[in-house]
């Protein structure tokens, strides 16, 4: 294993982790998030470059803005150190391959939508359809023509399944069900799964969110839970396991 490139890899993480909390921060507020500067959250200071260095900078500054001498809080290093290491991760199980380049997308797109979907219970568009091109482009690179064309299906196939499964909550539940966003985000696990694996991915999140969903339930009634990063999570645990559906197979006959 190359140490050298696993560092990179974990650095490349922290780098990108601040850049991925602007964008689902600023978009869905349809703010730009290329070109205007960091600023503190609190007093609205300019960050200069030296004081946006993931986490060394909030070791430095001891977790408190320079400026206005407020906590600045243990979200943001925290965010960036989780992303370098699912970067490492990432390196660590697929080597250089296209599958690398899979994997840092989900990991990308986890962290993105995790902020926006947990700050405003937003999906936003832009991000999907970026990553939508960004995932068929590797899988043409990937498969060729016909391999992409396949997964462009499956991809379908999960939105209308997905699709169903919203109709069907809301005639039980009796209320909205499922998001916009969630439905869209299954054309992206078609780009990345076969129907199956992306099926059961759906499955592994639900399982995911059902005692974290009752747990807030209890505590307030009118709290609603975002289910796109546990979608996302469900997404990376098949991606990142290797899982195929002969194993699953497998996995019924010792049942
Ligand atoms: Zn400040």
């Amino acid at each position: 294993m190359n140490y050298t490139y696993l560092i990179f890899f974990f650095i490349l993480g922290t780098i990108l982790a601040s850049f991925y909390c602007v964008v689902g921060i600023r978009l869905p507020k349809k703010e730009d998030f290329i070109f205007s500067r960091s600023r503190c959250d609190i007093c609205n200071h300019e960050l200069k470059f030296y004081e946006l260095i993931p986490i060394i900078s909030y070791i430095f500054q001891r977790g408190r803005c320079r400026y206005c001498h407020k906590k600045i809080g243990f979200f943001m290093p925290m965010l960036e150190i989780i992303t370098g290491l699912l970067f490492m991760v990432s390196f660590y199980s697929f080597g250089m391959s296209y599958n690398l380049f899979i994997a840092l997308g989900i990991v990308s797109i986890l962290i993105i939508i995790s902020v926006s979907d947990i700050t405003y219970m937003v999906i936003p568009d832009e991000v999907l359809i970026f990553f939508s091109i960004y995932f068929i482009v590797i899988q043409y690179l990937n498969l060729g023509l016909i391999g992409c064309l396949e997964h462009i299906i499956y991809g379908l196939f999960l939105f209308l399944l997905m699709y169903l499964i919203m109709l069907l909550g809301n005639k039980i539940f009796k209320k909205e069900s499922l998001g916009g966003g969630d439905i869209k985000l299954m054309f992206i696990f078609g780009l990345i799964l076969n129907p199956i694996l992306g099926a059961l991915s759906i499955f592994i999140a639900s399982l995911i969110a059902l005692p974290i969903s009752i747990i807030f339930l209890v505590k307030d009634n009118e709290r609603v839970i975002p289910f796109g990063p546990f979608l996302l999570i469900g997404l990376a645990i098949i991606f990142f396991t290797k899982i195929d559906v002969n194993t699953i197979i497998n996995m019924f006959n010792l049942i």
